[in-house]
């Protein structure tokens, strides 16, 4: 008799699970609490979705533990072997910027598709509109209730992701049920998201982009440091360099006083100018203020900054109240040179879960097996963002999830 499997939430690591399990020759059913599954599929990647990316490794989650098996569970089913299952469903994938994997079509929508056009193919059945409550171990198997009534399976995987995006259907259930299961869990919190850092004058940046550095400092110590383009908004700073280092804020912020000002000093450093060093930078400044002596600092700047930028280092420094550019003095053009490549904007709070791209903490690794299947439930397996595992962003986050889901769905069929 074939091996009943029931996947409770069909995201992306769900309706991995479910299409792994049924090609190995398990009777499968889906639990999703949405009209469809993978709703949120559609929005990665910026309606592109990065699937994985080449440059794999355990650098490329946050990981504080040497000892961790994230890399041990990711070499099982690694971006190669995503990929190529990924081309036996029918699609093909393009790379960008030398490592992030997208489909073909460049399109989240594809993606879906072709998920669910293998749900059919390997007949997985799909129960929407379906809430799961609780989950009981029986004598043999599983009982699962929703709020369609209970259901029961030989396996169970729990797929039920995180509180990220609360709309998309993982609203932190899962956390709920891991918990009523006994689960160990690490306090939850939004990874990968902005920073409430307001500064004097942020009106004055708010909508610009730059490309630049961001460093974090936790206690005027550098913990982490990215680069890219960051954008400046009305309450801070946002952007993939400010995601990958928001965690580490984030981690310390949210669970202590949610979203306030914690007690340890937190601060992003910003460095306007990556490529140059300040007293290069310091130079060139004065040589330009030099050049246009007898005009204003503001004609001076042109050129060298963004205007809205002169605005805000002219109102922060005092530059206006110079008539010509040329009689700024140098202690004041080594403030506006250190400033521009360590501009530090204090952090006050994280966005929260409307906002963040993943999850942070969750299931301790500790509770599952290699297999994802935990240790004090064999049968059950848990897979994805509820799982205490966070990756950075370019395709890590959903390569854990199919990863994790691959590995389950094909042990759960056995
Ligand atoms: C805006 C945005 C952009 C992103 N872009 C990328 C990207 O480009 N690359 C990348 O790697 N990662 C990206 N991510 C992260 C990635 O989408 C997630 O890490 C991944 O989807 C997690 O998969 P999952 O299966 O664990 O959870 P989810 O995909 O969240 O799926 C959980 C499913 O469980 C269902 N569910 C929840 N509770 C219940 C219940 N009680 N009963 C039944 N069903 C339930 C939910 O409705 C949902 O369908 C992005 C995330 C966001 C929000």
């Amino acid at each position: 008799m074939k091996r009943s499997v029931c996947v409770a939430g069909g995201g992306a690591s769900g309706m991995m699970a479910a299409i792994a399990a049924a090609r190995a020759g398990a009777d499968v059913t889906i639990l999703e609490k949405n009209d469809r599954p993978g709703k949120k599929i559609l929005m990665t990647g910026n309606g592109k979705c990065n699937l994985t990316n080449l440059d794999m490794g355990i650098f490329a989650y946050y990981i504080e533990d040497g000892a961790s098996p994230v890399g041990r569970i990711l070499e099982q089913f690694d971006e190669k072997a995503l990929i190529e299952l990924f081309k036996e469903l029918g699609m093909d994938v393009t790379v960008a910027r030398d490592s992030y994997v997208y489909p073909k079509t460049q399109t989240a929508s594809t993606v879906l598709n072709v998920l669910r056009r293998a749900l059919k193919e390997f007949g997985v059945s799909c129960k929407t509109d379906t809430k799961v409550t609780n989950i009981k171990k029986e004598s043999s198997g599983f009982s699962i209730e929703t709020d369609k009534g209970a259901f029961f399976a030989d396996r169970v995987i729990i797929s039920m992701g995180g509180k990220s995006f609360p709309k998309t259907g993982s609203d932190g259930d899962g956390f709920l049920l891991a918990k009523k299961l006994g689960l160990s869990m690490q306090p939850d919190y939004p990874a990968l998201t902005a920073l409430i850092c307001p500064v004097e004058g942020q009106r004055m940046i708010s909508g610009l982009r730059a490309d630049g550095e961001v460093s974090l400092l936790i206690d005027g110590k550098k913990v982490f440091r990215d680069s890219g383009q960051i954008q400046f908004t009305d309450y801070g700073i946002s952007g993939i360099p400010v995601f990958q280092v928001s965690r580490f804020a984030s981690a310390l912020l949210w669970n202590r006083n949610k979203g306030k000002k914690a007690r340890r000093r937190i601060e992003a450093a910003v460095n306007l100018f990556p490529d140059m060093g300040e007293d290069e930078l310091f130079l060139k400044i004065e040589g330009q203020l030099k050049r246009f002596s007898g005009m204003t600092y503001e004609e001076a700047m042109t050129g060298l900054l963004h205007k809205k930028w002169i605005e805000f280092f002219g109102k922060r420094l005092g530059l206006f109240s110079y008539p010509d550019a040329g009689s700024i003095p140098q202690k004041t053009v080594k403030e506006l040179a250190s400033e521009l490549v360590k501009l530090s904007f204090p952090v006050e709070g994280v966005k929260g879960y409307d906002f963040c791209q993943v999850t942070g903490g969750g299931v301790d690794l500790s509770c599952v097996d290699e297999h994802l299947q935990a240790k004090a439930y064999p049968g059950l397996f848990l897979t994805g963002e509820l799982l205490d595992v966070t990756g950075k962003c370019g395709g890590y986050n959903l390569q854990w999830a199919f990863s994790t889901g691959y590995i389950a769905g094909t042990c759960a069929a056995e």
